[in-house]
C-alpha cells in the first residue's frame, strides 16, 4: 500500500517539479514566438527548446480551445475547462522558455526589435519594454472586422475571447430578467427578448444554435413567461449562411434551423447598429433594396476577422508587403516576404487557406519541424568543420581513413536533415455543431460529404473536439460540464 502511494506521490511531485533546466546561453540565437494562440502554442509543443533561447510574448497567460467558446456563452462549459495555461505548457520543455505576458505593441524590422506593453491591470515600475530577436515568429491572430460599421464597437458583443463569451453569458440573462421587469410594455418585452446574431459563417451559426439549445432545454422551463416572446435571427449578407460547406450541408443547417425556430435573414447587409435596433439594406426578391430597422436586446457581431493594427504597422515597413490587405504575404514556408528571419502563422499570415484552427496548428506544427531540422543541421555542419580540421593533422594514413569515412556519414546525415519540404495543409475536414444536437461535417477524405443529425454525428462531434483537445485536464473539464448541463441544466444566474 505505502509503496503504491510513495510512487504516485513521487510521479506526481516529479511532474510538478522538473529536472534541473538549461540557462540561457549567448552561443544560443533568440527566437521570439508572438502569441499563445493555435499557431504559437502547437509550434511550442513540438520544439525542441534546448536548441535556442526561447521567448514567449502574449496579452493572454493560457490557450483558448476556441471551438468550443460558443458553448461557454450559454453556461453549458466553465470558460476555465476549455483554457490551458500557458506555464503548464511550458514547464513540460525540456530547456527554460521565457514567458512575458505582454502586448506586442510594433515589431521593429531593421533593428530586430519587438516592443512590448505590459496591459493588464496591475502594473510594475515597467511596463514598456523591448524584446530583440534573432528569429522572431508572429502568431498574434486578428482582430474582429466591424467594416467601419458605425455603432458595432459600442453596442453589441464579439465571440474571440473568454471575455466576450462572458459578456454574453451575463447579457442573456440581463436581456430575460429586464424583460421580465414589472410593467415591462409588450414592445419592450419583444426587443429585449430578440437576440440577434450578425454574420452567417460558423461562428455565427454555432452561436445561434447554441443559444436556442439554451432556450430549449433549461430558459423556457425555468422562466415559462418568456416562451411566446424569446426568438434568435441570424443576419448574412450573401444569399446563404455557411458558404465554405456544400450546398447539400448548407440546405440541412437551414432546414433545421428552421424546426428550431431560428430565423435567418439572407441578404441583409448590417449598415448601421443603434442600442437598441440595427438598420441593415435588405435585397428584396424583385431585386429592389430596403432599409429595415430591426430591434434587439443582444447582439452578437460575428462578421470574420480584420488585420491587428501592430500588423499593418510591420507591413508598412516592408516594401514586398505592400500588395497585402489581409496579412502578412508569406512564402512557402511561412517566411514573411520580403523580412527574412521572421515567419509568421495562422490568421495573421495569409496563404492558400482559409483562417482556421487547424491550418494555425499545422502550421506551428510546420515551423517547429523546420526549427528543429535547422538546428540539428547547425550541429553537423559544426561537426563537419571540427572532423576535417582534425583530419588535416591526422598522422597516419589509417587514421585519415577512418576520418574520411565519419565525414561521409554526417554529409549523408546532413543531406536528409536538408531535405524539409514546403509546408503543406491537410485538411482534415470540418465540423460545425448547428443546435438540436445536429452537427454539420464535411469530411472529404473519408467519404465525401456527411450531413447528418441525431446522435451519431452530434456524438462524433463532441468525441472529435475533446481528442482535439490539447490536454487530458481540459478533457476531463470538458466532459464532466457537460455531464453536470444534462443533469441539472444549465446555470441561469447572471
Ligand atoms: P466568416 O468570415 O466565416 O463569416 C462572416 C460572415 O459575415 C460572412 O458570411 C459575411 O458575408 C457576413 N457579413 C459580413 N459583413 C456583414 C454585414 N454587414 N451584415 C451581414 N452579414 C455580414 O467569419 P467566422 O464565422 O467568424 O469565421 C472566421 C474563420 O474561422 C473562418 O475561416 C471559419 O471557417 C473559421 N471557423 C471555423 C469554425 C468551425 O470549423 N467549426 C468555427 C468558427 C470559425
Amino acid at each position: 500500500g505505502l509503496g503504491l502511494t510513495g510512487a504516485m506521490v513521487y510521479s506526481i511531485y516529479s511532474l510538478r517539479h522538473p529536472e534541473e533546466q538549461f540557462e540561457p546561453s549567448p552561443d544560443k540565437k533568440t527566437l521570439v514566438i508572438l502569441g499563445t494562440g493555435w499557431g504559437a502554442v502547437s509550434l511550442l509543443k513540438k520544439l525542441d527548446t534546448e536548441n535556442y533561447n526561447v521567448v514567449v510574448v502574449s496579452p493572454r497567460n493560457y490557450f483558448l480551445f476556441t471551438p468550443l467558446l460558443p458553448s461557454c456563452t450559454t453556461g453549458l462549459i466553465e470558460h476555465r475547462s476549455i483554457m490551458e495555461p500557458i506555464r503548464n505548457i511550458l514547464r513540460q520543455k525540456k530547456a527554460t522558455v521565457k514567458f512575458f505576458e505582454a502586448e506586442a505593441t510594433k515589431i521593429d524590422y531593421e533593428k530586430r526589435i519587438v516592443h512590448i506593453s505590459d496591459d493588464s491591470e496591475i502594473k510594475g515600475d515597467i511596463s514598456d519594454t523591448e524584446v530583440p530577436f534573432d528569429m522572431l515568429v508572429i502568431g498574434v491572430g486578428a482582430e474582429n472586422a466591424t467594416f467601419g460599421i458605425p455603432g458595432v464597437r459600442e453596442n453589441s458583443c464579439f465571440l474571440k475571447e473568454v471575455n466576450d463569451a462572458q459578456n454574453i453569458r451575463k447579457r442573456v440573462m440581463d436581456c430575460v430578467e429586464t424583460a421580465m421587469f414589472k410593467d415591462q410594455t409588450e414592445d419592450e418585452v419583444k426587443r429585449l427578448l430578440h437576440m440577434v446574431v450578425v454574420g452567417g459563417g460558423p461562428t455565427g451559426v454555432e452561436f445561434a444554435g447554441e443559444l436556442k439549445d439554451f432556450f430549449n432545454d433549461d430558459l423556457k422551463k425555468w422562466i415559462p413567461e418568456i416562451q411566446d416572446n424569446f426568438h434568435v435571427t441570424l443576419v448574412e449578407a450573401l444569399p446563404n449562411v455557411l458558404p465554405m460547406f456544400s450546398k447539400q450541408l448548407i440546405d440541412y443547417t437551414e432546414s433545421t434551423f428552421k424546426e428550431e425556430e431560428i430565423t435567418i435573414r439572407t441578404k441583409t447587409m448590417v449598415k448601421n447598429v443603434t442600442d437598441k435596433y440595427i438598420e441593415a439594406q435588405v435585397t428584396n426578391p424583385d431585386g429592389s433594396k430596403s432599409i429595415e430597422k430591426i430591434p434587439y436586446g443582444l447582439l452578437v457581431w460575428a462578421t470574420g476577422n480584420a488585420v491587428r493594427p501592430v500588423i499593418r504597422d510591420l507591413m508598412g515597413q516592408i516594401p514586398a508587403q505592400k500588395d497585402s490587405r489581409r496579412g502578412l504575404a508569406v512564402n512557402e514556408y511561412l517566411v514573411v516576404n520580403g523580412a527574412e528571419n521572421i515567419w509568421a502563422v495562422g490568421d495573421c499570415a495569409i496563404t492558400n487557406y482559409a483562417p482556421t484552427a487547424q491550418v494555425a496548428g499545422q502550421e506551428g506544427a510546420f515551423l517547429a519541424r523546420l526549427f528543429n531540422t535547422m538546428a540539428k543541421t547547425d550541429a553537423i555542419e559544426k561537426e563537419l568543420q571540427h572532423l576535417s580540421d582534425t583530419q588535416s593533422q591526422a598522422k597516419s594514413n589509417d587514421e585519415r581513413n577512418q576520418i574520411l569515412d565519419e565525414i561521409r556519414e554526417r554529409q549523408k546525415q546532413l543531406r536528409r536533415t536538408k531535405q524539409i519540404g514546403p509546408f503543406q495543409y491537410s485538411h482534415q475536414g470540418s465540423l460545425a455543431y448547428i443546435g438540436k444536437e445536429r452537427a454539420v461535417a464535411d469530411i472529404s477524405w473519408l467519404s465525401g460529404n456527411i450531413a447528418s443529425g441525431g446522435t451519431l454525428t452530434y456524438l462524433f462531434w463532441r468525441s472529435a473536439y475533446l481528442s482535439m483537445c490539447f490536454s487530458s485536464r481540459n478533457r476531463v473539464l470538458v466532459a464532466f460540464d457537460w455531464i453536470k448541463a444534462r443533469l441539472f441544466g444549465r446555470d441561469v444566474s447572471r
